[in-house]
């Protein structure tokens, strides 16, 4: 039984995931610790405190003495179980996923994410209902702390801002909305909020920040003026950036400009950063210019933080935006990712949208595919002999995560998503010509296995 992808565990409320679900997973917690000590927090969505509930239950029915410190970033839920001594940390949410989902991430007393090992130990528990009850005398107890403020001041003893910038915070209603306007008036910027009060439907906008979705904080950042916009996905683990024009800024873009500055802070030659094999090309370009190395994972936040910490990399990130600062912790974390930002901008003596340009253009295309849990994985299995057809010439193959192709001018992965059901569709080009004549070919190949295996 298979209950956690990349990013955990993640389903439809009430229809995958269940209060039933949440307690077997909070019982399931406390046989893995054997008791102690455990963090749990959520996110705004409608059913947090309902599985929370529930979830703490389950913790305290086998020992467990839980701490629950209410609404907060995932980040903030990461750094704090390391922080203050705690054996686990649980984090209710379901990231960027629409409202009507949630879910569960659960992290060591390292302030990591668990790895797949660890999540399948989990897994066995529930499936064999190896759950250890306390005696009535040892129930564990539930205690409710306010604990956000340990995280804002670590922030701001690490980062000291000279410039007052002006900043549009854009936490889409979700676990940011309280302590990202809070942490930039705190740094002395000038702060304009939107969508910064808690809440679970989501009515400014989706729970994941992209062009689309973030065209209202553009216009606001335009506007007003300002010197940049910020917007993080629901949980606070993913930062996305307006420049000073009102521009979106390509996510794969800001994550090579930023790699790459971090390489030359930490004086370049052999220095590594980590992404994965969705992320532009662009990255390898910049970073080894400076005789830095790119390391490429599987995708999935967990997979790029074991890296980072294996290969002592300077910094790591996904082009979604969720990056890593192992300097910090190992935890990708949207808020101190737009704090950093501003203090990079600030060392360089750029705007965002010069520092930006320096990144060069290779176009990427996208696309979802939809496609059932049950048959995504058995479908890019099935896409590796046609792809390899209709790519003759293919120079290079590697399945990390998928199946991915290098091509003469660019190169093409197919990959079931971690989280959702959809088979996922990448591919980069020297040009846009090049790049949608890919897409339209892997486009046909995946469309023509599902009709046949749906046969
Ligand atoms: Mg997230």
């Amino acid at each position: 039984m298979r209950l956690f992808g990349s990013s955990g565990l993640r389903g439809l409320v009430n229809v995958e995931l269940t209060p039933i679900l949440a307690v077997k997973v909070g019982m399931a917690v406390g046989a893995f610790i054997k008791a102690g000590k455990v963090l749990v927090a959520r996110d705004s969505r409608t059913s947090g405190l309902m599985l929370e509930n529930a979830l703490v239950s389950g913790l305290q029915a086998c020992g467990v003495k839980v701490f629950r410190l209410g609404i907060l970033p995932t980040p903030v839920l990461a750094y704090l179980t390391k922080m203050l001594g705690a054996d686990a940390g649980v984090m209710i949410t379901a990231s960027h996923n629409p409202p009507q989902y949630n879910g569960i991430k659960i992290f060591d007393r390292n302030g990591m994410a668990y790895d797949e090992e660890k999540q399948k130990e989990v897994e066995r528990l529930i499936e064999h209902e190896k759950i250890c009850f306390a005696d009535w005398q040892n129930l564990g107890e539930a205690l409710t702390i306010d604990k956000g403020h340990l995280y804002t001041k670590t922030v701001l003893e690490n980062v000291r801002l000279n410039r007052k910038w002006h900043v549009v915070v854009d936490p889409g209603c979700g676990a940011t909305s309280q302590i990202a306007p809070a942490i930039f008036r705190d740094l002395g910027c000038k702060v304009a909020a939107i969508n910064a009060q808690f809440d679970g439907f989501f009515p400014g906008r989706s729970p994941e920040p992209n062009r689309e979705t973030l065209q209202y904080l553009a216009e606001t950042v335009k506007i007003l003026g300002a010197d940049m916009g910020v917007a993080y996905d629901g949980d606070g683990d993913r930062v996305a950036f307006i420049d000073e024009k009102g521009v979106f800024v390509d996510f794969d873009k800001a994550l090579a400009a930023y790699a790459t500055y971090t390489v030359k802070k930490n004086g370049g030659k052999d220095r590594i950063v980590v992404t994965n094999v969705e992320a532009s090309m662009c990255i390898e370009r910049m970073v080894e210019a400076l005789g830095g190395k790119v390391v490429r994972t599987r995708v999935g936040d967990v997979y790029v933080a074991e890296a980072v910490r294996k290969f002592g990399a300077v910094f790591g990130g996904e082009p979604c935006g969720a990056w890593i600062h192992p300097q910090h912790h190992y935890c990708p974390d949207g808020l101190l990712s737009s704090v950093l930002m501003l203090k990079a901008l600030e060392e360089v003596g750029k705007n965002l949208s010069e520092l930006i340009a320096q990144v060069p253009t290779y176009p990427v295309l996208r696309k979802n595919v939809p496609c059932k849990n049950e048959i995504k994985h058995a479908i890019v299995e099935r896409a590796e002999n046609q792809l390899k057809t209709c790519f003759p010439n293919y120079k290079d193959i590697s399945k990390a995560d998928g199946i991915r192709l290098t091509l003469e001018e660019g190169w093409v992965l197919v990959r079931a998503s971690g989280t959702e059901p959809l088979v996922r569709l990448t591919a980069e080009g020297e040009s846009l010509k090049v790049v949608k004549e890919i897409m339209e070919k892997v486009t046909k190949v995946v469309a023509k296995v599902v009709e046949d295996f749906e046969k």
